[in-house]
Formats: structure tokens, C-alpha cells, sequence
């Protein structure tokens, strides 16, 4: 029979860090594949702004390279890309005073460790917010967790898997991305995306920019993906002989991808894991006010001359608490971050207003008045990635009883439907580094089959 040659082997849903990564080992080996992706541009939510006017790359989306032992230090090592390692400092701003907090990582890893023993008394997993809300975790220390929580893993500290923090202090690698380095891709992390593309066998691949995959009709060895363009005309269907389905989390909870057959075991796993949500704002100012001596030398009048410039600071119970500068390159740059619930209400606001809540935290955090912060802004950007219809959310996390469920989400139907993504991949979740090991993973899993 001669061989259907609108047919390919794979048809990759999702040009973000999974699917780009998959689709790139997987023409390298030898298979035909078009990858569909419903935004004019790859690279899902790592959305670099490169504005002329700005000094660096503005990062909407993933920023940080967390941990040196991540799948993304060495691919961006082998693009080539220019890798800047972030000073590890951290400050408490309370009452226009900036006091440095020793051992930032530490104290999520103590509380990881917590976890890890109260797991094993109780036998069962349990809230993190019962921890939190326990008498043996002192106060001082409580808020700033509730703030990690809320802020890292973009989680409802009530819905927050126990056993998914205390698994991370046993497991190497994450162990590693708690405690470890952070580093930034210098020209931003569109560059990674760029590079993986770029890298794709042309002879093999065919990317499909505004390509909406709306249902997905398979049965064993057949996939055939009914699209729509982003003017939501009718595009043709696609076919393939498999499917690997990177969308993200919140996309499939939603039901916007059909699956005709339905996939029972998949809305089960869906169940296990949680969508996040996360406000991030970067604001640029005339000038980096901040660097200034007399600025330094006031709210950190213990440091003297050596204190270094700012880089992180934690402010807790401002409605924006967390707050970093771009060091170790010097700009007028100033990025704001909250996670979770304080996230959803700012995301609930109109975007002047969380402009204004946000300048409001910062005067807060800096000990500066609004009016002058106001008087030296220049331009803000934001991207809400609750409202963004091909993300529905910030990041993953793992809910109450649900370490399984990456796993179950993972698991390949019938050698036919294969999934990838930062939600399938327990260990690193949430993350850039494990969006790129599940494709990559899910790539080997297609090539034993077809190949
Ligand atoms: C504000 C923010 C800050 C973050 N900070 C960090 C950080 O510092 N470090 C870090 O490691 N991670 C961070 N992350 C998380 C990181 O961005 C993600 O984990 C990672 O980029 C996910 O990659 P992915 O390929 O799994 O999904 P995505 O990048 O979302 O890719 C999925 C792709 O599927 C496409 N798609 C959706 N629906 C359809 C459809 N119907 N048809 C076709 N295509 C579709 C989407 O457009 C997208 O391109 C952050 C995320 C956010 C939002």
C-alpha cells in the first residue's frame, strides 16, 4: 500500500519547552512531525518582551533556572546562551528596614524535612496548611513560609500536597533546586525556545503557528486532530499514527482539548493536580534609585559600605511581598511576584488597579513613598495567565493525595496517545527544566513504539 503522505508519525500539540523539546529529539531520530501551536510563537509561558527602550530582556513568564543540576542548565549551556548566576541574597523589608535573611533555602528545606517526619508518624498525606497552622512552627517563621508557599509553588497552602514537599528533600535533584543556584539565560529565555526550534530536522518538521487543536479522535495506531485557526475558521485535520499532547494542565481540566474517546483515567489523574496562579509585574523606572548609597546606607544601617546591591527582598504581608532587582546586571528594572491566593485577587482587579497595588507593596517593601515611585516609573508589563486561554494558569502543583498523579497523567494510551509537559513530571513540576525532561521522556516512549 503506498504510504499516506498527509499522514505523519507524531502530531506534537503544544510549542512550549515540552513539546519543542520532544518534537526536536523525535524528527533527530528519524520520524515525521508537525507540531501544533495555537499562539503565533513557540515557547508557551516562557514569553520574553525585548522593548527597545528597556536595558534587558523583560521576562513575563519563566524567569529563573533553578538549581544547577536542572535539564535546563546544560541545554542552555549546549545553545550556547550566556548564563548569569543571580546572587543568592535575600531581605527582610519590615518597617523601612532591610535585614538579611541567612539561609533563605534553608528554611524551606527545615520545613521540607518537617513534613518529611510528620508524614511518616501520620501515614498519610496531609494539607501543608496544617503544618503551617501548627503551634510547634514559630510565628515569625510562619508567615514567610506561607509566603514561599504561596510564592514558589504558586499554592493554596490548603490544598498543597505534605508528601510532595517532604518526597523533594529525599529525591536528589530536588534537593538540588531548593537549595541550589539560580541562574537567568542572559538574552532571555525565548532564546532557549528559539534555539530548540531552530534545532528541529526541517526535512522532518513542520511547525504550525495559530493552530488551535480542538479534539483529538484516536483509536490504536491512528490520531487524527481537528484544528481551528486563531480567526477560529476551520483549518484541515491533521493525521498522524501517534500524538503527544503538551497543553498545558489547566487546558485539559477545562476541556478544551476533546479527546473522542474519552480518557476516564486521565480526567482521574487531572483531578490529583492543581493549577497555580501567579501575578508577576516588572516595572521600569527612570533610574535604579535603589543602588543609590544614601537609599542603602538608610534602610540597612547596620551593613555599612559592603552590603551589595539589593536582589530579593521579602516583605511579609504586603499585598505584593516579593520583590527582585535584575543583579547581577545593574538596570532599572524592579520585578514584583505573588503567588496563589493574594494572586487571584489581583488578578480579579482591572490591570490599572494592580498597577496601582502593586506601586502601593513596593512603597511598602521599599520604604518610599507611592507618589515618588510613581513620579520615576517609565513602563510596566504584566501577562495574565489566568485570562491567557492556552495556559488557564501560572504552574502546577500537586494536591492533597495526588503523587500519583503526574505519573497517571504521563502514562502513554494504547502505544497511541503519549503526554508531556511541566505537570507530568513529579520531581520537577511547575518548572521550565521539567517541562523539557517530560518531553524528552515523552519522546523515547513514542520511538519505542514506532520505531
Ligand atoms: C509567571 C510565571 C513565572 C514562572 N517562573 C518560572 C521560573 O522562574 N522557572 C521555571 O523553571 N519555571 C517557571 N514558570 C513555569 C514554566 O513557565 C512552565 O513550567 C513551563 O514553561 C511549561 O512548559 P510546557 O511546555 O509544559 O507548557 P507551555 O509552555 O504552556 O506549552 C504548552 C503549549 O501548548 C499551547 N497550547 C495550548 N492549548 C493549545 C491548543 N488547544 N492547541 C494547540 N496548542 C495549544 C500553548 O500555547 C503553549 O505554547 C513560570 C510560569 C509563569 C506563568
Amino acid at each position: 500500500m503506498p504510504r499516506d503522505r498527509k499522514r505523519v508519525d507524531v502530531l506534537v500539540l503544544g510549542a512550549g519547552a515540552a513539546g519543542l523539546a520532544a518534537a526536536r529529539d523525535l524528527s533527530h531520530a528519524g520520524l515525521r512531525v508537525t507540531v501544533i501551536e495555537a499562539r503565533p510563537r513557540v515557547g508557551g509561558r516562557v514569553l520574553t518582551l525585548h522593548d527597545p527602550r528597556a536595558p534587558i530582556p523583560l521576562e513575563l513568564g519563566a524567569e529563573f533556572i533553578h538549581g544547577a543540576s536542572a535539564a535546563t542548565l546544560p541545554l542552555a549551556q549546549a545553545a550556547g546562551l550566556a548564563v548569569l548566576e543571580l546572587p543568592d541574597t535575600h531581605e527582610l523589608a519590615a518597617a523601612g528596614r532591610l535585614t538579611p535573611m541567612g539561609g533563605f533555602w534553608e528554611l524551606a528545606d527545615r520545613m521540607n524535612r518537617d513534613l518529611a517526619r510528620r508524614l511518616a508518624a501520620r501515614g498519610k498525606d496531609f494539607p501543608v496548611s496544617e503544618y503551617l497552622d501548627s503551634a510547634r512552627v514559630p510565628a515569625a517563621r510562619r508567615g514567610l513560609l506561607r509566603d514561599f508557599v504561596q510564592g514558589f509553588y504558586a499554592a493554596h497552602p490548603d490544598r498543597l500536597s505534605a508528601q510532595s514537599l517532604a518526597v523533594e528533600t529525599e529525591g536528589g535533584d530536588e534537593a538540588d533546586e531548593v537549595q541550589g543556584k539560580q541562574f537567568r539565560i542572559a538574552n532571555g529565555g525565548d532564546a532557549l525556545m528559539k534555539w530548540l526550534r531552530d534545532g528541529l530536522d526541517p526535512d522532518r518538521t513542520q511547525v504550525r503557528l495559530s493552530t488551535v487543536a480542538e479534539s483529538v479522535e484516536w483509536k490504536r495506531g491512528a490520531v487524527s486532530v481537528a484544528c481551528r485557526g486563531s480567526d477560529r475558521a476551520p483549518l484541515p485535520t491533521l493525521r498522524a499514527r501517534t500524538a503527544l499532547i503538551t497543553v498545558p494542565l489547566a487546558v485539559l481540566k477545562a476541556g478544551a482539548v476533546r479527546f473522542d474517546p474519552a480518557l476516564p483515567a486521565k480526567q482521574r489523574a487531572l483531578a490529583g493536580i492543581e493549577t497555580g496562579q501567579v501575578f508577576k509585574i516588572v516595572l521600569r523606572f527612570r533610574e535604579a534609585f535603589w543602588e543609590k548609597p544614601e537609599f542603602l546606607k538608610e534602610r540597612r544601617p547596620q551593613a555599612g559600605s559592603n552590603g551589595g546591591g539589593l536582589a530579593f527582598l521579602h516583605a511579609h504581608g504586603a499585598e505584593v511581598p516579593t520583590w527582585w532587582t535584575s543583579l547581577p546586571v545593574r538596570s532599572p528594572v524592579l520585578t514584583g511576584y505573588v503567588g496563589a491566593v493574594a494572586a487571584e485577587q489581583l488578578l480579579a482587579e482591572e490591570p490599572p488597579s494592580r498597577l496601582e497595588r502593586s506601586l502601593v507593596a513596593l512603597s511598602e517593601v521599599l520604604a518610599v513613598p507611592r507618589r515618588d515611585l510613581e513620579q520615576q516609573l517609565d513602563a510596566s508589563a504584566s501577562h495574565d495567565w489566568r485570562a491567557d486561554p492556552f495556559a488557564r494558569g501560572a504552574y502546577s502543583y500537586i494536591g492533597v493525595g495526588g503523587n500519583n498523579a503526574p505519573r497517571a497523567l504521563a502514562r502513554p494510551v494504547e502505544g497511541t496517545l503519549f503526554f508531556a509537559g511541566e505537570a507530568t513530571d513529579g520531581a520537577q513540576i511547575g518548572t521550565v527544566a521539567g517541562a523539557l525532561s517530560s518531553g524528552r521522556r515523552a519522546a523515547r516512549e513514542v520511538l519505542r513504539v514506532l520505531k
